[in-house]
C-alpha cells in the first residue's frame, strides 16, 4: 500500500473532535536525569527483605485470569486505612487520575461546567475538555489563598457539576483555609472534590467529614506515598454517587499485580510511615536552605515539593543549569499568571537535596 499523509490527515481534521484537536498531550520529559525531582515521587526504595516478601507473594498470582472487577480485598483494607465512615462509598482508579476523568465522563457533557482554582492541577482542566464540560479557573490571591468572594461569584454565576479543591494545593503546596472551604461546599450546587493527593505529608484531612456534606468527595492516592508505579486511587463519598461513577468504569480497571501489590504495601504501612516521615524532615530542611539563597522566596508546604519563586528571569536559567547539571525540576514560569518565575522543586533523598542546594547556589550566585 502507498503512503498517503495528505489522506491520513484529512481524515484526522475531518473526525477528531475539534476540542481534542486543539489540546496538546500531557508532556512527560522522556531525557534521563541523574537526580529527578520534577514529579512528586518518593526517592526511597524497600529493604531488601520487603522486596523478598513481595516478590514472593506475586509468584502465587496468575495473569492468565481476569482480576477481580471489584478488587473487593483491596477495597477492604483500604477502607480501613482510609478510616471511611460505613455509610460512605469507595471506588478505585487507576491513579486517581483515572477518577477524575471517570467523574468528567458521569457528570459531564455540553453546558455542565468544571470549576476550580488556579494554579491548580492541570488534570481538572484535561478531563473536563475530554467531556466536552466548560472549565471555569478562578484565580487564587498573590498568596495563594483561594479567593472566596470570587469563587463564590463564580459558582453562583456558572452553577458548577464539579469543584475541585487540592489540599494542599498542587503546584503551590499550600492548605486552603477551611472555613473557606466550608463555604464553598455549602453554596456549591454540585459535587466538591477534595483531592488530598499529598495526604501522607499534610497532617490534615477531610476524611471524617464525609457525610457532614452531602455533597463533598474525597480523593486519595497511593501515588506520592510511594507507590506511583502501581497507579491506584481511590474516590470516597455518597454511595449514591460513587455506585453512578461506577457504571463508566471499565470494568477491570485495578490489574492484579496491582490488587495484591497494593495489599501487600498496606501490610507494610510502617515502612512508608519511615519514609514519608524522612521526606517531611527533608521538606524542612530544604526550605531551610532555599530561604538562605539570594533572590529565591519558597513558599510554606504541606505536601512533597516546594514551589520557589526566583528573582525576575532567573527560573529558566536555573532550570536550564539544573539541568546541564543533571538534575531535574519543575519549571512553571511558562504558565504565567501568578507562576512566572517559579520553580517546583520535589522533596528528595538528604544527599539529592544536598547536591540540589551546591547546584543552586553556583547558577544563583553566579
Ligand atoms: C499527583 C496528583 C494526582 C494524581 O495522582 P495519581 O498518580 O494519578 O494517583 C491527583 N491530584 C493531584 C493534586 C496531584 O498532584
Amino acid at each position: 500500500m502507498s503512503q498517503s499523509p495528505q489522506r491520513e490527515e484529512a481524515l484526522v481534521q475531518r473526525w477528531v473532535r475539534p476540542e481534542i484537536g486543539q489540546m496538546s498531550a500531557y508532556a512527560i520529559p522522556d531525557e534521563r536525569y541523574a537526580i529527578k525531582l520534577d514529579a512528586m515521587e518518593n526517592p526511597y526504595s524497600w529493604p531488601e527483605a520487603m522486596v523478598q516478601a513481595w516478590l514472593q507473594r506475586l509468584q502465587g498470582v496468575g495473569v492468565n485470569r481476569y482480576p477481580d472487577p471489584a478488587a473487593r480485598e483491596l477495597t477492604a483494607s483500604l477502607r480501613q486505612q482510609l478510616e471511611l465512615p460505613s455509610a460512605m462509598g469507595l471506588i478505585l482508579g487507576n491513579g486517581s487520575d483515572e477518577l477524575i476523568q471517570l467523574l468528567a465522563l458521569t457528570l459531564g457533557g455540553a453546558g455542565r461546567v468544571v470549576l476550580a482554582p488556579e494554579p491548580g492541577f492541570v488534570m481538572y482542566r484535561m478531563t473536563a475538555q475530554f467531556a466536552a464540560m466548560a472549565y471555569v479557573a478562578v484565580p487564587l490571591t498573590t498568596g495563594f489563598e483561594l479567593d472566596l468572594d470570587a469563587m463564590l461569584a463564580a459558582i453562583a454565576h456558572h452553577q458548577p457539576a464539579l469543584i475541585y479543591l487540592a489540599y494542599p494545593n498542587n503546584p503551590t503546596g499550600n492548605l486552603f483555609a477551611e472555613e473557606e472551604m466550608e463555604a464553598i461546599l455549602a453554596a456549591a450546587p454540585g459535587w466538591v472534590v477534595v483531592d488530598e493527593a499529598y495526604h501522607p505529608f499534610a497532617g490534615r484531612s477531610w476524611v471524617k467529614r464525609l457525610g457532614e456534606f452531602p455533597n463533598l468527595l474525597l480523593l486519595r492516592t497511593l501515588s506520592k506515598m510511594g507507590l506511583a508505579g502501581l497507579r491506584l486511587g481511590m474516590l470516597a463519598g455518597p454511595q449514591a454517587l460513587v455506585a453512578e461513577v461506577n457504571k463508566v468504569r471499565l470494568p477491570y480497571n485495578i490489574n492484579t499485580l496491582t490488587q495484591e501489590s497494593a495489599l501487600f504495601a498496606l501490610e507494610h504501612q510502617a515502612e512508608f510511615d519511615r519514609q514519608t516521615a524522612l521526606i517531611r524532615e527533608q521538606r524542612q530542611w530544604l526550605a531551610t536552605a532555599l530561604h538562605q539563597l539570594p533572590g529565591v522566596t519558597p513558599y510554606p508546604s504541606a505536601a512533597n515539593f516546594i514551589l520557589l519563586r526566583m528573582a525576575p528571569g532567573q527560573a529558566d536559567m536555573v532550570a536550564e543549569g539544573l539541568k546541564r547539571a543533571g538534575t531535574l525540576i519543575k519549571n512553571l514560569s511558562p504558565v504565567g499568571g501568578l507562576l512566572a518565575n517559579c520553580l517546583r522543586i520535589t522533596v528528595g533523598t538528604p544527599e539529592e537535596n544536598s547536591t540540589l542546594m551546591t547546584q543552586l547556589r553556583a547558577l544563583v550566585q553566579g
